[in-house]
């Protein structure tokens, strides 16, 4: 893959596909990781001399303006972090996209209007993304990919610009690349796997591939249920996915067969709701009570887990142990978060909650080796799928 120092930038202009896809309360941005990750590629074009044009999605407005999902507040934000205006275009490829481009100066810095507005950008149908695809390439004369959140989506702005334009990959993308290269290349072992979040239905395709690849998977938040369930416990009112019980009894058996250890709760903090003050006490996962839901993984099993990885030399951790947007139940997953902080390990963070955890419950980032900023996108790496906007780049 080109690297951006490959591209003479000077003068011309570069659109630059990142993924600023941040969580919003109203028009607050609640956590700014993405913006701030897409900063030093941004910034090392418009210090050389580019005039850089950024494009990116946010939510899912499915093919029309939609005035909640507007990329404004983000363009404010990455103003103050670049501490230059960013000039922001109130649509994708029409007028004010085109005057904005057209009004850039060498070294300066516009965003356009959420690409999902359009229906082209995320269109089935080829020829309607490629009509999208020239009218976005239109306004620039070199793509950088950068939005490494995005790279598993065979959208406009990620799959067909790049072939219509000079390419490079931005700077995030090809860190992103090279730490899963790093996971799925001969990683020192013990390699040692973290899935939790809500569903398993999600995380199929990895807990598949991975069961050829690691030494260990300890399995907590939600998705721990349909596992506890499969191995004949029964888990109250927890999230339970019966219609995947086939599958992960298919994961056990093939967990024993390989000799992965495959670890699951042994406690639970089980709560009368799914609320954050419900009231709740610590039971194991062979007695959770009818009436009851498991939120979070409990003391035992943080215990545990935390011994699972103490000699660990590869992590990759990817989904919450429990409903830690409620303080009452992040203990679990601070718990992972700490065991992952003191290792010695190369220790990997995937998937857009497990990585707004760590930032939501103050721990230093910089206690983990990688926090990557696309969870689908690392997922379906790892899974060994060919990512569309990292094919796209190849070339
Ligand atoms: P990621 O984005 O890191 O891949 P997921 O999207 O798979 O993670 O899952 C995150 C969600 O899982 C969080 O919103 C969290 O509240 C939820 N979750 C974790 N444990 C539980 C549980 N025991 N019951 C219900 N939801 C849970
Ligand atoms: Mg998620």
């Amino acid at each position: 893959m080109r690297r951006i120092d490959d591209l003479d930038v000077q003068g011309r202009r570069v659109l630059v596909r990142a993924d600023l896809n941040v969580p919003l309360d109203g028009e607050t941005i609640t956590d700014d990781g993405r913006i701030r990750a897409s900063v030093p590629t941004i910034q090392a074009l418009a210090g050389r001399g580019a005039r850089v044009i950024v494009c990116a999605h946010l939510g899912r407005p499915k093919g029309s303006p939609t005035p909640k999902f507007s990329l404004r507040p983000v363009a404010a934000r990455l103003g103050e972090l670049l501490g230059t205006e960013v000039a922001f275009a109130t649509d994708v490829v029409g007028d004010s996209a085109v005057r904005t481009a057209q009004e850039l100066q060498d070294g300066q810095v516009a965003l356009l209007e959420n690409l999902r507005f359009e229906p082209g950008e995320e269109s089935k149908d080829d020829a309607a993304r490629t009509a999208f695809a020239e009218r976005l390439a239109g306004l620039a004369e070199l793509y950088v990919g950068d939005g490494f959140g995005a790279v598993h989506r065979k959208h406009a702005s990620v799959y067909d610009v790049p072939r219509l334009l000079p390419h490079a990959a931005g700077g995030l993308v090809l860190a992103e690349v090279e730490v899963l290269k790093k996971l799925t290349e001969d990683p020192a072992r013990p390699y040692v796997v973290v899935l939790g979040g809500a569903k398993v239905s999600d995380k199929l395709g990895v807990i598949s591939n991975l069961l050829a690849k690691v030494d260990r998977l300890l399995i907590g938040g939600g998705m721990a249920y349909t596992f506890l369930a499969a191995q004949g416990h029964e888990v109250g009112g927890s999230l339970l996915q019966a219609d995947q019980l086939e599958q992960v009894r298919g994961f056990i058996d093939e967990a024993a067969k390989r000799g992965v250890e495959l670890i699951l709760p042994v406690d639970v903090l089980a709560a009368t709701g799914f609320a954050p003050d419900a009231e709740h006490e610590v039971v194991p996962t062979t007695a959770i009570p009818a009436d009851r839901q498991g939120l979070d993984i409990g003391p035992a099993t943080r215990e545990l887990f935390a011994g699972k990885l103490a000699d660990a030399r590869t992590v990759f951790w990817n989904g919450p142990m429990g409903v830690f947007e409620f303080e009452a139940f992040s203990g679990g997953t601070r718990a992972v978060a700490e065991a992952l902080i003191g290792s010695d390990a190369f220790t990997v963070v995937g998937g857009g909650d497990s990585a707004a955890a760590v930032r939501q419950l103050g721990l230093p980032e910089a206690g983990f080796s990688h926090i990557s900023t696309g969870g689908g996108a690392s997922l379906e790496y790892l899974e060994g799928k060919t990512l569309p906007g990292l094919a796209a780049l190849e070339d």
